[in-house]
């Protein structure tokens, strides 16, 4: 009887010890018995991250995180995406949700505080997003507009810090929200990433509405989150990236993903090239 205790306490422990060793975003699933990857992207960005009503993944971000995981050796069915929202990133990589994020996530020196990054793997600028006829052509034409963007995001930073200060800035929690509002005249214009504004004006429901400005407010460098200090898997997500461009995938990704939507893409940066 007394064994049978102790057996039963002993068992608890080690329930436990499995539990704690699956945290971080990369772990066994019980019902198959194979590995699992949790990949945070973004769920309502066209071209880039986007849930689809049969709730299958579509994007350039998805296709580069599959293509990473592929390396990682993980294949598509072993992946789990994870929504992690601009304001949720730092976070989701802390708590160890997910072990890597592709969600148009700009390196920064700020966020290099909290998360280390790999890439990066595309270059993008920031822009507005504005009704066809609008008469907003530059930065400072924002100012005392109503003027949406996303929490947590360098594009809600950079209006309110350079671009105009003075904007009335609505910040919601996705860009999906914010085209829904520009739609109605809830708000002037719309901005962020012109890889993100050419997904959305360049879907059926949209079509021929919206017009990007075409400005270039600023350099978005696209990264890979990751926890911090964990280096081993940097670097092996930088060389699956080196991989990814040097057989063309990543140009077969930005030419499927891209190319509905005419977004003109900078060339492949080259890892580690950060451009300020
Ligand atoms: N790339 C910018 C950022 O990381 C804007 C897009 C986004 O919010 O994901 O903040």
């Amino acid at each position: 009887m007394k064994l049978r205790k102790v057996t039963a306490a002993s068992a608890v422990v080690l329930a436990l010890a499995v539990s704690v060793t699956a945290c971080g975003g990369d772990k066994k699933d019980d019902a198959s018995g194979g590995k699992k990857i949790k990949i945070g992207i973004k769920f309502d960005q066209p071209g880039l991250g986007l849930k689809q009503p049969d709730g299958s993944f579509s994007g350039f971000d998805v296709d580069v995180a599959t293509y990473v995981a592929k390396q990682l050796g993980y294949q598509p069915n072993q992946i789990e995406w994870v929504e992690t929202k601009s304001a949720d990133r730092e976070n989701a990589l802390q708590r160890g949700d997910v072990k890597f994020i592709a969600a148009t996530y700009s390196i920064t020196d700020e966020r290099k505080q909290k998360v280390d990054f790999a890439g990066p793997y595309l270059l993008a600028h920031q822009d507005l997003l504005v009704k066809k006829g609008s008469n907003i052509t530059k930065g400072t034409d924002l100012n005392s507009k109503k003027l949406c963007s996303v929490t947590g995001s360098t594009s809600a930073q950079n209006v309110q810090k350079t671009i105009a200060p003075k904007a009335n800035l609505r910040p919601l929690s996705g860009y999906s929200e914010c085209v829904a509002g520009l739609q109605s005249g809830a708000v002037d214009a719309l901005t962020t990433d012109d890889s993100i504004l050419a997904g959305f004006a360049a879907q059926d429901k949209y079509k021929g509405q919206f017009q990007l400005v075409g400005l270039k407010l600023s350099n978005e460098n696209y990264g890979i989150g990751v926890k911090k200090g964990d280096s081993t898997t940097v670097d092996k997500i930088n060389k699956a990236l080196e991989k990814m461009v040097a057989d063309k995938s990543w140009d077969k990704a930005v030419k499927d993903n891209f190319g509905p939507a005419r977004y003109k893409n900078e060339p492949a940066p080259k890892i580690g090239d950060i451009v300020k």
